[in-house]
């Protein structure tokens, strides 16, 4: 089945056993465990930049947390 290539963004192909994931549009080619493990990689990483937008954003703006004080 189709699912999002978390290198380019394109389509790649899971295998229906889970077994592998392949990319047609770049040279992604995993086991379905390596793939999951490497999208947890990559989305802690958004994460962590999603963490560090907010911090800097803060001070900026009237934080809503501040009202808990
Ligand atoms: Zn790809």
């Amino acid at each position: 089945m189709k699912i999002k290539c978390p290198k380019c963004k394109e389509d790649a192909e899971l295998a229906m056993d889970f077994s592998v994931v392949k990319c047609g549009s770049c040279d992604f080619d995993m086991s379905y465990g390596e793939y999951v493990k490497f999208v947890a990689y990559n989305e802690s990483k958004y994460s962590d930049i999603l963490g560090d937008y907010t911090g800097s954003t803060e001070g900026h703006t009237s934080g809503s947390l501040d009202e808990w004080d």
